[in-house]
């Protein structure tokens, strides 16, 4: 399957030691943060498929979605600057929400924003609406889902999977375990579905920072997968994968005071900036599960960093800075 190349790949694997903490296994952290600038996280691994699509086909408009802060709508409004493609964003959050970090990049990136609130209807037909009326004036244009995350999209986290592959060869060590965050959940279907290719060695973590367990399990994977075996001709049915949920806190882009002081304690320690949103959640339930021996029986675990520095809010500043 034909990608377009915009990620600085592969990404390098360091491991990670925090002088206050003891842990009973080596962590390790695949820096997806560092796949570029402006394109730092992993939705830029699910882009290259999307976008290579959208030129294949002629695209002149891509629409999108995520909340008014995501990074997912930020690295495809720099995608579409990049590849001369126009963007529109539907972002659901205030209509006066701060021209801050994420939402500030959307509009230097060119794009078209659309902040939406309850009162407008589901987010994924005002997506279809748009995608009439600009067909209308003559635009060929494609919806790219929430987070990117549909089969296609998911094939950047199997390329990941098999890029961890190389480098475990490369580095002569065996990670038993890879963590990720769980949002839209693509990157996470393409690491289960890479480790499945690859003979399910491997245990994939996902920790959700929205979702229940119930939810992700039954509802998100399962069509990804679906969508994945219809692109490659595989029969991927059955696949092990763990979600944790404990650690959605007060809810999605809603931080606790421990998680901020973990935050502060771990960049200060490591230099390797996390965010409140995603990593800054996993990277607190993956010290938890350590530190209380949940997860005794692991050696190598293998965290992928997916980005999110620019989601830090004023905010979201001031509630660390004060905690
Ligand atoms: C989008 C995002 C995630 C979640 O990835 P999904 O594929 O949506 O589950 C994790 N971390 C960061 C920083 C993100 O922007």
């Amino acid at each position: 399957m034909k990608k377009l190349s915009l990620a600085n790949t592969p990404t390098r694997i360091e491991e990670i030691q925090l002088m206050d903490a003891d842990l009973p296994a080596h962590l390790y952290i695949k820096r997806d943060d560092m796949t570029g600038v402006g394109f730092t996280g992993n939705k830029i691994r699910k882009l290259e498929y999307l976008f290579q699509k959208a030129l294949d086909e002629g695209i002149t408009d891509v629409i999108t979605r995520g909340a008014v802060q995501s990074n997912h709508a930020r690295a495809t409004a720099l995608a579409a600057a990049r590849l001369g493609i126009n963007c529109h964003l539907v972002l659901q959050g205030h209509r006066d929400s701060k021209d801050e970090a994420n939402l500030f990049l959307d509009q230097l990136a060119g794009a078209h924003v659309h902040i939406i609130g309850r009162e407008d209807g589901y987010p994924d037909q005002v997506m279809e609406d748009l995608k009439k009326d600009l067909e209308a004036k003559g635009a060929h244009a494609m919806i790219i889902p929430v987070g990117g995350s549909n089969g296609l999209g998911s094939m950047g986290y199997v390329d990941c999977f098999n890029e961890i592959l190389e480098q475990e060869e490369e580095m002569n060590i065996s990670f038993d375990t890879v963590v990720c965050v769980a949002g839209s959940a693509g990157m996470l279907a393409g690491l289960v579905y890479g480790n499945e290719l690859a003979g399910g060695k491997k245990d994939i973590v996902g920790i959700s920072v929205l979702d229940s367990k119930e939810t992700v399990l039954e509802k998100t994977l399962p069509p990804i997968i679906d969508e994945m075996n219809e692109l490659t001709g595989n029969h991927v049915a059955n696949y092990n994968v763990t979600i944790l949920d404990d650690y959605v806190g007060l809810g999605y882009a809603k931080s606790r005071p421990e998680e901020m002081e973990f935050i502060w304690d771990f960049v200060s320690q490591t230099g390797i900036i996390l965010d409140p949103v995603y990593t800054g959640k996993a990277m607190y339930g993956i010290f938890s599960e350590l530190l209380e021996q949940h997860w005794s029986e692991k050696e190598n675990i293998l965290f992928i960093h997916s980005g999110g520095a620019f989601g830090w809010t004023r905010e979201q500043m001031e509630m660390l800075l004060r905690k």
